[in-house]
């Protein structure tokens, strides 16, 4: 196991850099700066000369200058890992040649296909996985691991590229990661957040999101002479529940369907409140989501006489508004992958991402797979050839740009 993409990986993960989401300030812990400072540290060696280190808020930018006109790519990966569970102290395991059974992370954890079935397809691979207390922090030091190594690459080669930018974010898992992120410093005409799942994986389609806040007050008197007077805020939180359509909810819903999921519910009889996420992939559906809420409400402030406020807030939109206008992007990004004899996993992200974001500040950003897989838990784990062919994977996508450009002229 001595791949470059695999040590540094390994050096990368042994830096906790867990996020934490009850801080305001970016980053929102200091140990995200030791990653930063050590690729920075990194890209100097590799002796690139445009660097631009945020350090007040942790984002570090780096461009490699092309040795041809070619498209202006650029790569993205967040330097936090989730705060689900813990990011300190990562002892990893090397299976070498999984044999395709369960996985003893340590004395009552166990890695298995029967939970786990994207397991099945690593046989006689090798992986890395945790020994059952943290994550392994893969999500997504392993896309800083490959972007680094293709990075190397053409600095190694004498390849033709065009300008190459990299961007390393912090805060990405509490949804701060595009915050400070400074399109000044990364000047190119797409790019990709290197922050899937499976290798493949290609996508640039996520959810269209809001949150919806409702506040209930209630009359409270006593329960002996309550009749014609309580208003019960707990009861009529209830009851909006049970107006939303039952199925259209997480747990019951897959790929392209869309939901309302009551996040939170707090509630007596003076007061109670209702906070749900609306998902929704396709725009009009969305907002109908968001009337369907505003309707009960209406209904149950005329029956109850005002008692309930609702505030509806947007989050993210779904990217694929941005991304549908740039076919050579979606095409050739397929080529690119099929060109390694690998079937291109295109999947929505019933998610957002922070090329969202990215997208819609006016830089196309779908998102690719690192070779990663179970994120955010102990069960996390790294399949090490597919990060080898992800790097390849992020070296091939440039050449294949750079010599459709070449196609283009000659045309
Ligand atoms: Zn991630």
């Amino acid at each position: 196991m001595t791949s470059k993409v695999i040590d540094k990986f390994l050096k990368y993960i042994s830096i906790d850099t867990t996020s934490d989401s009850s801080k305001e300030e970016t980053p929102s812990t200091p140990s995200q700066r030791d990653l930063a400072d050590l690729l920075v540290k990194e890209l100097k060696e590799l002796g690139i000369e445009e660097i631009h280190y945020d350090k007040d808020h942790c984002y570090v930018y780096a461009k490699l200058k092309g040795n041809k006109n070619s498209p202006r790519i650029g790569f993205i990966s967040h330097m936090d890992t989730s705060e689900d569970a813990p990011g300190n102290n990562i002892k990893y395991k090397v299976i070498e040649n999984y044999d395709g059974k369960d996985i003893l992370l340590n004395e009552t954890k166990i890695l298995s296909p029967n939970d786990y079935p994207s397991l099945k397809s690593h046989v006689g691979k090798s992986l890395i996985t945790t020994s059952g207390d943290t994550l392994l922090g893969a999500d997504n030091k392993a896309g800083i691991a490959e972007i680094m190594t293709m990075l190397e690459y053409f600095i190694n080669s004498k390849d033709d590229h065009g300008d190459i930018c990299v961007c390393f974010t912090p805060d990405e898992e509490i949804g701060l990661g595009t915050l400070h992120f400074n399109k000044e410093y990364f000047d190119v005409d797409f790019a990709y957040t290197v922050d899937g799942g499976a290798l493949g994986e290609f996508s640039y389609e996520n959810f269209n999101a809001a949150t919806a806040i409702i506040n209930i007050t209630g009359i409270s008197t006593h329960c002996g002479s309550a009749k014609g007077k309580m208003i019960n805020a707990s009861k009529l939180a209830m009851a909006i529940n049970s107006l939303l359509p039952i199925s259209e909810v997480p747990e019951n819903t897959e790929n392209y369907e869309g939901f309302f999921h009551l996040d939170e519910i707090k509630g007596n009889v003076g007061k109670a409140s209702l906070k749900y996420l609306i998902r929704d992939f396709d725009k009009t559906n969305f907002e109908k989501r968001k009337e369907m809420i505003s309707k009960i409400v209406s209904s149950i402030n005329e029956k109850y006489g005002n008692c309930v406020e609702l505030i509806i807030k947007d989050s993210y939109k779904n990217m694929l508004n941005i991304i549908e206008k740039e076919p050579a992007l979606i095409e050739g990004t397929k080529e690119a992958i099929l060109s390694l004899g690998i079937t291109p996993d295109v999947s929505p992200i019933r998610g957002g991402t922070d090329g969202t974001e990215i997208s819609y500040k006016g830089i196309p950003c779908p998102n690719l797979g690192v070779g990663a897989y179970n994120f955010h838990s102990v069960y996390e784990y790294a399949c090490i050839e597919e990060m080898e062919e992800t790097a390849k994977l992020l070296v091939t996508i440039i050449k294949h740009f750079s010599k459709e450009k070449e196609k283009s002229n000659k045309r």
